[in-house]
C-alpha cells in the first residue's frame, strides 16, 4: 500500500510537497522527546542505588507474563480487558507508525519484511487494531466522563485530580487513531479512481468506513485529505510523545523497564543502604528516606510509571477504612514533587524533607505492610520497602508515635514488646493440664532436639495465645517430631520491628536469636506465627529452614499421620482468612484450606476477598500498639466480610489476626453468632488420636509431648 505514494497520480503524491516540513517535524519531535526524557532522569541518576541487573531470565520472565502478557489486568475486568485491548493494539500499531514517520520523508520506504502478501496480512491486522484501538478510547472516555468509578477519585486531602489529563490523553491518542485511519482512508479512496491499483482496506474497519464516504470526493481533494492526515497524524504523535512524560501516561515508556527491574523476592525488605552490610551500618550518618534523593532510582521509577488506575488503593485495607493513606498518592505525590523539583528549564531544587511535605507521619504510620497494594499493581509498583524507609528516616529522626515508645523500650530491654522477663518467655508451657499431656523441652546443652518451635512473643506472652502455642506443642508432638523450645533464651523475632523501621533493633534481635539458634544445635525451625515465619526465612541469615505449622500439618494429613474426627457441629460454616504474612508474601494458601478440607463435616466457603487478594486484619507492621485514625477497625470490616460469606467460623493461622478478628467480633457486633479460632487449635481439637490424651500426673510423661504416642 506504502508504495503507492510515489505514484504521482494518486492522492499520496502530495505528501511529496511535504517533505522538508515532516522531516522537520521528526527532528523537532525526536529532540524535544530525547532532552523531556534526559531531564527526568537526572533525580535517578542523583538517587540512591538500588543494584537490580542481576537473574536477568527471571526478569525477562517477569516482562513476558506482566507486560506482554498483561498478566494482572484481567483482575479489573472491564478496565483489564480495555488495557489488554489498546495494549495489543500498540503493539501492532508500534511498526506502523513507525513507518508511516519514515514515509513522510521517504515515500518508497517499506518496513522490511512487510511488503506482499505480508504486508498486505499486516496491514488488515493494523486496520482493525486502530480501529479497536479507536474504541476502547471512546469507552475509557466515556467511563472516567460519565460512570466515574469510585476508584479514580482523589479525595481532597490527597491534592487533585488528574481526571481532565487522563481524557485529555485518551482523546489525544483517538485522534491518532483518526488521524491515522483518514489518511489510509484518502489513499485508499484516491486508489478507487480509474486506472489506480485498488488497495484492501479491513472491512468494517476504521478507515474502510472513512473509505466509503470518502470514495466520490475529487483526487484533489482526497490529496489534500491525506496530506492533512498524516500532518495530523505527526503532530499528535510528537505531541503525545512529549507530552506523556508530564503526567500519568508516562507509564507507556517506562512500564517495560519497571516491570524488568522489578522486585524478585517476595517477603524480604531493602536493606538500609545497598552496599552497607549490617556490620558497617553504624558508618551510615542518615537512616531511610527523608527527602526526595534518599530514594532509590528504581523507586523514583515507580513514581514515574505509576499509571493512577486506583487498585493499589482499592484495595489497601488503611484506605478502605479511612486511615490517612491512599498508596496511590504515595507515588502520585511522590512523582509531582519531582516534576516541581526537577523542572524542565532551571536549576533543581532538591532536599526538601518530605514528611510533612508532602506525606504527613500518621499516613506513612498507617500501613500495615500487608502487600495488597503490590499484589494488584499491574505495573509492579513497590510500596512497603519505600513505607519502611520512610519509617527508618522518621524513627532516625526520633519522630516515633507516643503509643509505639512503650512497647520499642521493652524490646529493647526485654526482647519482647510487653516487657514481660525473659525466665516468664515458656510459662505459656508450664500450665499444669498441659504438662498432663504435654511436656516442651527447653534446648540447651544437655537437650537437643532436631527442630526447634520459634513461639515469638505474642504467642508467649498473651494470655489467650498461650493456646496456639499449646496446640502447636502437640501437634508437633503427634506427628512425631523430636522438638524443643529456646525459652528465655528466645526473643522477639523482629520482624514487624524491623517493618515498623527500627533496624538497629531489629540486628540485635536477630543475632541474639541467630546464636541461640545456632546453638541450640536443631535442623529445622516450625513455627505458627506468619511473622516470625517471615522473618526467619526472609530476614534472618545462616539459620535452619523454616516451616509454618500450617506445612507440618498439611504434610501430616497427606502422609496419614493425621487423621481427623468429625465436626460436631454440622451447621457451623468455617471461612478461612489468609494472614498476610503466610498468603501474600509467602504464598501458602493451600496448605490450610487443603487441612480444612481434610476434617469431615467441615463446610467451608471462601470470602470474597481470600487469597492474594485477602484483606488484612489490621496487626502488622508494630500495629497492635498504634493506635491510628481511622473511622473503623480494619478487623471489623473482615468479620464483615465473614459474614457476607455467611461464615460463622473465622479459622486463621496467625496470633496476630486472632488478636484483631476476635476484637472485631466483639465491635461489629457479632459476639455469641461468630467466633474465631487458630488452625492449629482447630486441629489439636479434631485430631483422632490411639490413645487418649493422658490426664493424670500419676502417669510417666515423656520428654516430648505425649499426645497421640
Ligand atoms: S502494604 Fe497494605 S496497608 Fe500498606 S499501603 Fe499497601 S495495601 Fe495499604
Ligand atoms: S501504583 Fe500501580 S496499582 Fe497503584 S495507582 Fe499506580 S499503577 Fe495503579
Amino acid at each position: 500500500m506504502l508504495e503507492g505514494i510515489q505514484s504521482g497520480a494518486n492522492p499520496t503524491s502530495w505528501l511529496a510537497q511535504g517533505q522538508a516540513l515532516f522531516l522537520f517535524l521528526h527532528v523537532l519531535g525526536v529532540a524535544c522527546f530525547g532532552y523531556i526524557v534526559a531531564k527526568r532522569l537526572v533525580p535517578l541518576i542523583r538517587a540512591e542505588r538500588d543494584p537490580r541487573l542481576d537473574r536477568p531470565w527471571a526478569r525477562l520472565g517477569k516482562v513476558f507474563r506482566f507486560w506482554l502478557g498483561q498478566w494482572k489486568h484481567p483482575r479489573y475486568k472491564t478496565a483489564g480487558t480495555l488495557h489488554i485491548l489498546i495494549f495489543t493494539g500498540f503493539i501492532l500499531l508500534a511498526m506502523r507508525a513507525f513507518t508511516v514517520l519514515i514515509v513522510g520523508v521517504s515515500p518508497n520506504f517499506v518496513m522490511p519484511g512487510l511488503s506482499g502478501e505480508t504486508g498486505h496480512l499486516y496491514e488488515v491486522a493494523t486496520d482493525y487494531a486502530a480501529t479497536v484501538v479507536f474504541l476502547c478510547m471512546v469507552l475509557a472516555i466515556t467511563r472516567r466522563a460519565v460512570f466515574k468509578p469510585a476508584r479514580y477519585e482523589v479525595p481532597a486531602k490527597f491534592g487533585k485530580a488528574h481526571k481532565a489529563d487522563a481524557i485529555f490523553l485518551l482523546a489525544l491518542i483517538a485522534i491518532l487513531m483518526v488521524a491515522d485511519s483518514l489518511f489510509e482512508a484518502a489513499k485508499a479512496a484516491g486508489q478507487v479512481q480509474p486506472g489506480q491499483h485498488i488497495e484492501f482496506a479491513a472491512a468494517l474497519s476504521l478507515p474502510w468506513l472513512l473509505k466509503i464516504f470518502l470514495v466520490s470526493l475529487p483526487l484533489s481533494v482526497l490529496g489534500g485529505l491525506c496530506f492533512a492526515g498524516y500532518l495530523l497524524h505527526e503532530l499528535t504523535f510528537y505531541f503525545l510523545l512529549c507530552y506523556r512524560p508530564f503526567g500519568i501516561q508516562f507509564h507507556v515508556e517506562t512500564s517495560l523497564f519497571n516491570v524488568y527491574f522489578s522486585k524478585l523476592d517476595r517477603g524480604k525488605l531493602k536493606p538500609v543502604k545497598w552496599g552497607v552490610s549490617d556490620e558497617h551500618l553504624d558508618q551510615v550518618k542518615s537512616f531511610g528516606v527523608k527527602t526526595f534523593e534518599d530514594f532509590t532510582w528504581k523507586h523514583m521509577l515507580d513514581f514515574y510509571s505509576c499509571a493512577d488506575c486506583g487498585r493499589c488503593s482499592d484495595n489497601c485495607p488503611a484506605n478502605a477504612v479511612g486511615r490517612p493513606l491512599s498508596p496511590r498518592f504515595i507515588s502520585i505525590k511522590a512523582r509531582d514533587y519531582a516534576f516541581q523539583h526537577y523542572p524542565m528549564f532551571g536549576r533543581s531544587d532538591n532536599g526538601q524533607p518530605l514528611i510533612g511535605s508532602i506525606y504527613s507521619d500518621d499516613e506513612i504510620w498507617s500501613c500495615t505492610t500487608c502487600g495488597a497494594c503490590e499484589e494488584e499493581c499491574p505495573l509492579l509498583v513497590e510500596y512497603i520497602d519505600k513505607i519502611v524507609d520512610l519509617r527508618r528516616g522518621m524513627v532516625d529522626d526520633g519522630a516515633v508515635p507516643q503509643s509505639m515508645q512503650k512497647p520499642l523500650k521493652a524490646l529493647n530491654s526485654r526482647g519482647n514488646p510487653y516487657g514481660k522477663m525473659e525466665k516468664k518467655k515458656a510459662d505459656w508451657a508450664n500450665a499444669k493440664d498441659f504438662q498432663q499431656v504435654c511436656q516442651v523441652k527447653t534446648l540447651d546443652k544437655k537437650n537437643g532436639a532436631d527442630t526447634l518451635y520459634f513461639v515469638d512473643s505474642i504467642t508467649s506472652f498473651d494470655d489467650r495465645l498461650q493456646s496456639i502455642g499449646r496446640a502447636t506443642a502437640k501437634i508437633l508432638g503427634h506427628v512425631g517430631e523430636n522438638f524443643g523450645i529456646l525459652g528465655a533464651a528466645e526473643k522477639d523475632s523482629g520482624h514487624d520491628v524491623r517493618r515498623f523501621g527500627e533496624e538497629t533493633l531489629f540486628l540485635a534481635l536477630r543475632d541474639h536469636n541467630t546464636d541461640a539458634i545456632k546453638a541450640s544445635g536443631v535442623t529445622r525451625i516450625v513455627t505458627a506465627d506468619p511473622h516470625a515465619y517471615n522473618a526467619l526465612k526472609h530476614d534472618y541469615k545462616d539459620v535452619p529452614p523454616v516451616e509454618h505449622i500450617s506445612q507440618v500439618i498439611a504434610r501430616g494429613v497427606r502422609s496419614g499421620k493425621i487423621e481427623f474426627r468429625p465436626v460436631e457441629n454440622g451447621n457451623d460454616v468455617y471461612t478461612y482468612h489468609d494472614p498476610c504474612y503466610l498468603g501474600r508474601h509467602n504464598q501458602v494458601y493451600d496448605d490450610p484450606r487443603d487441612v480444612l478440607d481434610a476434617i469431615p463435616g467441615l463446610k467451608r466457603v471462601e470470602m470474597a476477598r481470600s487469597r492474594d487478594r485477602s484483606f488484612c486484619c489490621g496487626g502488622g507492621g508494630l500495629m497492635l500498639f498504634y493506635e491510628p485514625k481511622e473511622d473503623q477497625r480494619i478487623g471489623v470490616k473482615r468479620v464483615q466480610m465473614a459474614a457476607e460469606a455467611g461464615a460463622n467460623v473465622i479459622v486463621t493461622a496467625c496470633p496476630f489476626c486472632m488478636v484483631n478478628i476476635e476484637d472485631a467480633i466483639k465491635v461489629a457486633g457479632f459476639e455469641g453468632k461468630m467466633t474465631a479460632i487458630d488452625l492449629a487449635e482447630l486441629v489439636d481439637q479434631q485430631i483422632v488420636r490411639e490413645r487418649p490424651v493422658v490426664t493424670t500426673e500419676a502417669v510417666e510423661i515423656p520428654q516430648e509431648c505425649v499426645a497421640g504416642r
